[in-house]
């Protein structure tokens, strides 16, 4: 594999203007550990090579969005998580698109804490798209999140067959309601066992965009905004119709369309506000939905991109020195038919970003994400695109890569994060409802949480030992 310096990275990449930034030399920064490595398949100098972003330091804008990579990868490894892309407005909202696995530990390493993550917007339900759900639900109230949190996702796929022995599968229950309620029954273990510390607000009002669950305040609840996958926001005749609306408050408008990812159910969406817009795209098979949503302008294009197949399957470990070429053969078309029924080849997305720019504006940011981002692969993948679309910036997404839009700019930084960090978590001081398991503090007379009052004294409280006797000494 040929050597590429930084700057033949970022040229390519067609952000080289501005600071080169190299790495900073801060201990436990996780943008940086890598670097030192000569191996182009263990570093990623295009993410090391951005400016720095240093998390929780920096008030956003009342003009500003701020987009950041919480995940960026379907294969969840040290480096990268499984997708999740981060918005913040400067009108205070802020919103999750998708919450695959792993990703959770990056909204902690960039200082996020839970209670702002309670408005998500899922792409379609693959593990690599809501992994992190259950996580992230049933530790919210634990986190300061005493309120529920707000999933909006596709609807059921509405498919129905018959296999080739003669079984008719479906319809299924796999819409976005099924899996929050399933997922609401698989941890009621959980759920219970934290109610000793409060789960909801006394006074919380209930958001403008919450309009039919009036009853539903806890923070163990989901409130569920299923979204039609086939709408497009416009009839059979083209005629707009407003019929994918998922979000229109506080001037924030995400609207959502049809993706063609393996099964029919998958969506993907489109974030607008204040004359700023970004797409964001979970999986699909290279879509003429996109060329459509974002003809108009977008800002930021948020697109997934899959790899060859060949180079995929040797990532994997499996190449003809190891393996004989029947098993290379045969792990290569499986690699393609998944890549067929579902994603997005490299240059694929530099003939959409060239459509676009042919047929309306190019975005001022076109992200490649869902890919594993090295040396290597960012090579091959930079160059594909190219093909394509040979100007425009372009940019591989990695994990804690914050993009700031504004009328008058597009930033790109990578953020400084300690692989220690914990979450910030600030107590909440508002009333709160009395959790289920609680007691009258003998001292005191007040209610105090008692985690212990789910134990059987005399099966297991009796048998725990008395901190008198380990702190004798
Ligand atoms: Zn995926």
């Amino acid at each position: 594999m040929p050597k590429m310096n930084r700057r033949d990275m970022l040229k390519m990449s067609g952000l080289a203007a501005g600071t080169l930034a190299i790495g900073s030399a801060l201990p436990g920064c996780n943008s940086d550990d890598n670097q030192s490595h000569s191996d182009p398949t263990q570093k990623n100098s295009m993410l090391a090579d951005l400016p720095p972003y240093y998390p929780g330091t920096e008030t956003l804008g009342k003009d500003e969005m701020r987009i950041t990579f919480m995940g960026t990868t379907p294969i969840a490894m040290i480096s990268q998580a499984a997708v999740s892309v981060f918005v913040e407005l400067g009108n205070g909202d802020c919103f999750s698109f998708d919450l695959g696995t792993g990703s959770m530990i990056k909204y902690w390493a960039m200082k996020v804490n839970m209670d702002k993550i309670y408005k998500v917007f899922i792409a379609h339900l693959h593990a690599d798209h809501m992994g992190d759900i259950p996580f992230v639900y049933g530790f919210g109230p634990s986190y300061g999140r005493l309120w529920p949190m707000y999933i909006w996702g596709p609807t059921r796929s509405g498919l129905t067959y018959t296999d080739p022995d003669n079984n008719t599968r479906g319809p299924f229950n796999d819409g976005t309601a099924d899996y929050c309620a399933a997922l609401q029954q698989m941890l009621i273990w959980h759920n219970e066992s934290q109610s000793f510390e409060p789960t909801s607000l006394k006074d919380y009002k209930l958001p403008d965009f919450d309009t039919t669950h009036s009853t539903l305040t806890d923070g163990y609840d989901f409130v569920v905004k299923e979204l039609p996958w086939k709408n497009t926001g416009k009839d059979a005749n083209g005629v707009p119709n407003g019929d994918n609306v998922a979000y229109d408050y506080n001037g924030a408008k995400i609207t959502h369309f049809p993706a063609v990812h393996t099964r029919q159910g998958s969506i993907s969406y489109k974030l607008e506000w204040n004359g700023l817009s970004m797409i964001y795209i979970g999986d699909t098979l290279p879509s003429q939905y996109v060329i459509d949503q974002a003809l108009p302008g977008v800002d930021v294009l948020i697109h997934e991109i899959v790899m060859s197949a060949a180079n995929w399957i040797t990532k994997m470990g499996i190449t003809t020195d190891k393996y004989s070429q029947t098993i290379v053969d045969a792990a290569v078309a499986q690699s393609q038919s998944v890549q067929d029924s579902s994603h997005t080849p490299q240059k694929a997305y530099g003939y959409i970003l060239q459509q676009i720019k042919e047929k309306g504006v190019a975005p001022r940011l076109a992200v490649g994400t869902h890919f594993q981002a090295t040396d290597d692969t960012i090579k091959t993948a930079m160059s594909d695109i190219r093909t394509w679309y040979p100007k425009g910036d372009v940019i591989i997404a990695s994990d804690t890569m914050v993009v700031n839009v504004t009328r008058t700019g597009v930033k790109v930084r990578r953020g400084v994060v300690s692989n220690y960090q914990w979450p910030i978590q600030v107590p909440n001081v508002s009333e709160t409802n009395t959790p289920k398991y609680w007691m009258t503090d003998p001292q005191t007379g007040k209610p105090t949480a008692a985690p212990q009052a789910q134990l059987d004294p005399d099966a297991l409280e009796n048998y725990v030992i008395d901190s008198s006797k380990y702190n004798a000494k």
